[in-house]
Order: C-alpha cells, then sequence, then structure tokens
C-alpha cells in the first residue's frame, strides 16, 4: 500500500547491500497517475507476472503493506498486499479487478501512503466489506472480511479510481497536512521542470500503451 503501518512510515536508508533487484519506482503525490482511473485486467501473462514479483520488491523495500498498480505508474485495476509487511512472513496477496460492496459499521485508523511518504492521517472507513477479485492464478477471490484487511483492501481499491487516502479524511485533519502536501508538489514541479518526471500527455501515451497490451 501505499497503505503503511504507522510505525514504518519512512523510507529506511539504501545501501548498495540491501537494495534488492527490482525495477519499479514508487510515484510520489500529485503525480498524474494517481489520480488515473484504472483499467480491468483482461490478460495474465509472464510479463504481468514478473510486474506482480516487482511490485512486491517495490513494497517491502519501502516498508509499506500494499501497493497499488498506479502507485508504480501502471493503469491496471491490481493491488498486491502482505499485511506483515516483511517477505517470508505473513500471506502475500494479489488481488486483479478488485470489486468492493456490502460496507458495515465504521472504524478510525491512522493511515499512511507509499505515495505521500511520511504523511498520516485518521480516516475513518467500514469496518467490514465484501471484495470480489482474482488472484495471478486466475482463482476467485469472494470474501468478507474486515480489521486490518479491510481497511487495506479498502485503501487499494481507492487508488485503482484514483482516490488518495489524504480525499477521505476531515478539514482539521486536511488543513493539519496542507504543508506537507505542499511540499510535495514543490518537489515534484522541481522534478518535472528537470525532465526526471515526463509532461501529461507522454505520461498518459504510455499509460495507454499498457492498456491496449493488457486491458
Ligand atoms: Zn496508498
Amino acid at each position: 500500500m501505499s497503505f503503511l503501518a504507522p510505525q514504518t512510515c519512512c523510507h529506511p536508508p539504501k545501501t548498495l547491500i540491501d537494495l534488492p533487484e527490482f525495477s519499479l519506482n514508487i510515484i510520489q503525490y500529485p503525480h498524474p497517475t494517481l489520480r488515473y482511473k484504472s483499467k480491468p485486467i483482461k490478460r495474465v501473462d509472464e510479463e504481468l507476472k514478473q510486474i506482480v514479483s516487482d511490485m512486491f520488491d517495490a513494497m517491502y523495500e519501502a516498508k509499506g503493506i500494499g501497493l497499488a498498480a498506479n502507485q508504480v505508474d501502471l493503469p491496471f485495476r491490481l493491488f498486491v498486499l502482505n499485511l506483515s509487511g516483511t517477505r517470508g512472513e505473513g500471506e502475500e496477496m494479489v488481488f486483479i479487478n478488485p470489486v468492493v460492496s456490502a460496507p458495515k459499521g465504521s472504524d478510525e485508523f491512522e493511515e499512511g501512503c507509499l505515495s505521500i511518504v511520511g504523511v498520516n492521517a485518521v480516516v475513518n472507513r467500514p469496518e467490514q466489506i465484501h471484495v470480489q477479485a482474482y488472484d495471478l492464478g486466475g482463482n476467485e477471490i469472494d470474501a468478507t472480511v474486515n480489521g486490518m484487511l479491510a481497511k487495506a483492501i479498502q485503501h487499494e481499491t481507492d487508488h485503482l479510481d484514483g482516490v488518495l487516502f489524504v480525499d477521505r479524511i476531515g478539514e482539521s485533519s486536511k488543513a493539519a497536512i496542507a504543508g506537507e502536501l505542499e511540499d510535495f508538489e514543490l518537489i515534484f514541479e522541481n522534478e518535472r521542470s528537470t525532465g526526471n518526471i515526463p509532461e501529461d500527455d507522454a505520461i498518459m501515451d504510455r499509460l495507454k500503451e499498457y492498456e491496449t497490451k493488457f486491458c
């Protein structure tokens, strides 16, 4: 995720030794792909399986417990989760074309996001949901879930619709993090001015290419 456990909100120091081999970078707010409404996946091939593997690598490297495809600049309705946040522990879950329904109750939890690193705020979400999706092997996921798993699934499914957790917080929380978001916006503009981030048209052209291939 994008969805971070509160105690793991910051990037770990990077050294050559613990840099794993992965090729995907997690994009940061306000990158336009984070606002892109992702398209359903129609085919799973070896390339997509490699992307999923790389997404897990990126998620573990960033100390997250979940990561949506558009956080690595890809337009697919797909996210990965491992609530343990640690490779080799917990359960690695892949959700393809997830549909969330039947919300019940409400619960508050302090969320963070790998695409807004270091920013946390309390979000109120349904405590229980139903989720239908497919895993990488084409098996149907059809479950009623609650607790942390329900929160994570909602946070990640939001990403696929271009929604960020900061869109779901109260006005006072928004005011409290406004300065931090402005800092992200300044960094983004600077990165773009130096050519490290493409212009919107180039970003959209690339997303459409991936859609043509997989969606
Ligand atoms: Zn997130």
